[in-house]
């Protein structure tokens, strides 16, 4: 098992992700193969963030089944438990000491002026609960315990996390250094259209094509996506710079957009055959993935394995974390005791 003591050499990644059930290629392409060839470089930490998916979530119902499905998929996918630790963020009960402790130092004004609250306040109105406005303080909180030095973020996230470093910043400056301050690495996540050319690929929309699907389920899937809507018929010329398949044939088919492009452009190719074509592909490259996974399902009790180890090694940092902060606090800790 890897050392991931307070001397550690190499600087330590924190992400993580809702529990979203089975991972679509959207996820896999968004995310999970940065976070593989991150485990290479750095020490990595990555979290099912299950509390943070209560702000959101209007039941519960099916969120042991989405946490397992999301784990299973990304061991799957090569995120490997003998290099980075996986956990479930409520595992280590310390996040939420820590958020409690941090939110004494976030001024309100900094939570409310986020973007992210303002449009989920917009999105839920029926639902405007604590925790919404408390979810960046969470995750400054998610970083600091593990002491995390480097999160892979879309452009879109500077904010979140220039909000976790200056709670970061101010805890620091107030008690005394204890955490420091995270650094971006900024990923160009590619964004993925869903079947629908219009939105991004999510399950909530519909959208999306499982990374665990079955050849025929890929085939299925992809025969339904909307193409170039202007060609209506075989011989109607295509434009590939506006259709989402062709923009899929980009990942999954790089080595023939070149030819897919010109005869699209020229009708040499139907959308159907285009679209056969783009299954093939999708179904070629997730095969390796398929094999893995049916593997990992057959190790009885695996996943939940991974994830008690994965607990027990946050757990070892997140108590050395909270003795710190609670030492520079000058709390009174009941370990301690008696004081005099
Ligand atoms: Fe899109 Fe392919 Fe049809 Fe061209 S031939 S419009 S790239 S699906």
């Amino acid at each position: 098992m890897l050392n991931f003591g307070n001397n550690q050499m190499t600087q330590r990644v924190f992400s993580g992700f809702r529990p979203t059930g089975k991972q679509h290629i959207g996820n896999y392409l968004g995310a999970i193969q940065n976070w593989v060839s991150l485990q290479d470089e750095y020490d990595c930490v990555y979290c099912v963030v299950d509390i943070h998916a209560l702000t959101t979530l209007e039941t519960t119902e099916a969120l042991r089944e989405d946490i397992y499905e999301m784990v299973l998929d990304w061991l799957a996918a090569g995120i490997d438990p003998e290099k980075s630790i996986v956990f479930v963020q409520s595992h280590v009960p310390q996040v939420m000491e820590l958020h409690t402790l941090f939110s004494m130092v976030t001024p309100l004004s900094w939570l409310l002026r986020v973007p992210t609250f303002k449009e989920k306040v917009k999105m839920q109105p029926h639902n405007v609960n604590y925790g919404l406005v408390g979810y960046p303080v969470l995750m400054t909180a998610d970083i600091a315990l593990y002491k995390g030095e480097v999160v892979p973020v879309g452009e879109d996230q500077l904010p979140h996390l220039e909000l976790a470093r200056e709670i970061v910043r101010r805890f620091n400056s107030l008690y005394g250094f204890v955490f420091p301050e995270p650094q971006a690495k900024l990923t160009s996540f590619p964004l993925v259209l869903g079947l629908d050319g219009v939105q991004k690929m999510s399950k909530s929309c519909n959208n999306h094509i499982e990374i665990a699907a079955p050849p025929q389920e890929i085939l299925e899937r992809v025969m339904t996506a909307v193409t170039d809507p202007a060609r209506r018929y075989r011989s109607d010329p295509g434009h590939p710079d506006i259709c989402n398949i062709f923009r899929l044939h980009k990942f999954f088919t790089p080595e023939r957009v070149d030819e897919i492009a010109r005869e699209c452009r020229r009708s040499g190719i139907g959308c159907v055959d285009c679209k056969q074509m783009l299954a093939q592909s999708i179904s070629s490259a997730l095969e390796p993935f398929r094999q893995r996974r049916a593997a990992v399902i057959a190790k009885p009790n695996y996943v939940a394995e991974v994830l008690a180890d994965g607990a027990n090694q946050a757990d070892a940092i997140a108590k050395e974390t909270m003795e710190e902060v609670k030492e520079k606090m000058k709390l009174l800790q009941r370990a301690k005791l008696p004081v005099r």
